[in-house]
């Protein structure tokens, strides 16, 4: 019989990362300074990241050694298994294979642990004592905090409101691990309150957020600010996953057709999906790269393509990216980890040189999914990772009708056992689909930044 569920051993953990910038036939434009507009150097970046960062986000060498003091934390979940959904192709009575990169086994339940290591460990290694960050679904907060207890620095949290009142629990988990965390839009920046004053009832998003965790590193020597996506070295740090998966399939002796991940900031898809773009640019490989998002967010799908700045108050260096701008308010949707306006710059690239495939689904589909898969794998999804699932299952559906058996592999990038409530609306018909009115799209886009030359 064949396997199941493939691990490797710790010694198979990756030595290093894979950089994508070394093989991308367009390198995305380069950030811009905010205040300039001029293409930003490391030295823009230096009040807010530690210079090994910035080096890793700029940088175009193809393979960056993972320090032996991350390798060792890595141990403590990883290899994360692959498993093979079994009793999902079965409910689908699919002849697709259908695997999953289990990343909820990490102990801050998702991906963002992989990232928020190395950034914790760079910035102890800088000298810094304290790092900011903001959290949408609480994920990259909780992954953080843990991070920050491990290189005993501390951790300040600017959590978005809405999940701050939908997720107490995640909250309490971050102070578990001994992190402040504030409701954002909040009274400690200044960002935080000229938005409090002209909406009191604002609920918050990440642009907003992202704000007031910046704005806190920028006014503190001893602060700096750690971002859990979007930027080129979160992408790095999460090729483990992809890295790890070719392992896998090489040791059953497969290979994917179609690799699937949600796509919030774009750091799990990019995680998973960069070495096999590798194959694809440099070993004639032609598997499919599909990025998942949500119709309330299109960001790829209908965003524009553009310089924007990262965040609501215009404080980040401006990105060039897909995105649906700074202002955009994206409805309270339950996968609060893919409610932000724009996406990885490499991600962006990618999508617009067609190297990757882009779709957007509904939140009731992706329910949906989320339930009939944990009710044949067992495994609560996340409300982000069922994006993937959504996908990973219609094109099951689709093999199902062409009769190919085709091989699909999708992130499982955390666990949903934080988000019952989203459940429970969910299982009491409470939600809606949210696909973004036309008008509304138009008016966010129409606040883009103007780029002298561009
Ligand atoms: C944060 C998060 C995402 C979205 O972020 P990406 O950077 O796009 O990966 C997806 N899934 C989970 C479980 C998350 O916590």
């Amino acid at each position: 019989m064949s396997e199941t569920k493939i691990y490797l051993s710790e010694k198979e953990i990756p030595t290093r990362w894979y950089n994508i910038q070394a093989d991308m036939p367009n390198l995305p434009k380069p950030p811009l300074n905010p205040q300039t507009m001029k293409p930003a150097g490391p030295e823009d970046l230096t009040p807010i990241f530690p210079m090994d960062l910035i080096l890793q986000e700029m940088g175009t060498e193809r393979w960056i050694e993972i320090p032996e003091e991350v390798r060792e934390l890595y141990k403590m979940w990883r290899p994360s298994p692959l498993i093979r959904a079994r009793q999902l192709e079965k409910a689908l009575d699919t002849p697709a294979k259908i695997y999953f990169k289990y990343e909820g086994v990490s102990p801050a339940g998702s991906h963002k642990l992989n990232s928020a290591i190395p950034q914790a460990y760079y910035n102890k290694k800088a000298g810094i004592k304290r790092l900011a960050t903001e959290t949408g679904a609480g994920q990259w907060g909780s992954a953080l905090s843990i991070a920050c207890k491990f290189f005993d620095l501390e951790c300040v949290v600017y959590m978005v409101k809405v999940s701050y009142q939908q997720k107490p629990y995640r909250r309490s988990l971050m102070n578990v691990y001994g992190a402040q965390v504030f409701a954002s839009p909040s009274e400690q920046t200044q960002a935080g309150r000229k938005i409090l004053a002209e909406n009191p009832n604002n609920l918050g998003s990440l642009g907003i957020a992202i704000s007031e965790a910046v704005e806190d590193a920028v006014l503190r020597e001893d602060t700096n600010y750690a971002l859990g996506s979007v930027l080129n070295h979160v992408a790095l740090h999460q090729t483990v996953i992809g890295l790890e998966t070719k392992k896998q399939f090489e040791s059953l002796g497969e290979y994917p057709d179609i690799v699937i991940a949600c796509c919030g900031g774009g750091s799990n898809f990019g995680g998973l999906a960069f070495p096999f773009v590798h194959d694809n640019l440099k070993e004639g490989k032609k598997t499919r790269l599909i990025a998942v998002e949500p119709e309330a967010c299109p960001t790829l799908t209908r965003g524009t393509f553009a310089y924007d700045f990262g965040d609501v108050a215009g404080m980040t260096p401006l990105l060039s990216m897909y995105t649906l701008g700074k202002d955009f308010m994206p409805d309270g949707i339950h996968a609060g980890g893919l409610r932000y306006h724009g996406a990885s710059t490499l991600v962006s690239q990618l999508y617009k040189d067609k190297l990757i495939e882009a779709r957007a689904v509904g939140q009731v589909g992706t329910f949906e999914a989320a339930l009939l898969f944990a009710q044949n794998e067992a495994i609560l999804p996340a409300p982000e990772s069922s994006h993937a699932i959504r996908a990973a299952i219609d094109e099951a559906l689709l093999c199902k009708e062409s009769g190919e058996p085709k091989t699909i592999v999708f992130c499982l990038s955390g666990h949903g056992h934080f988000d019952l409530t989203a459940y429970e609306n969910y299982l009491s018909g409470q939600l809606k689909d949210h696909a973004l009115p036309e008008a509304e799209l138009k008016a966010a886009i129409n606040q883009l930044p103007v780029i002298p030359g561009e």
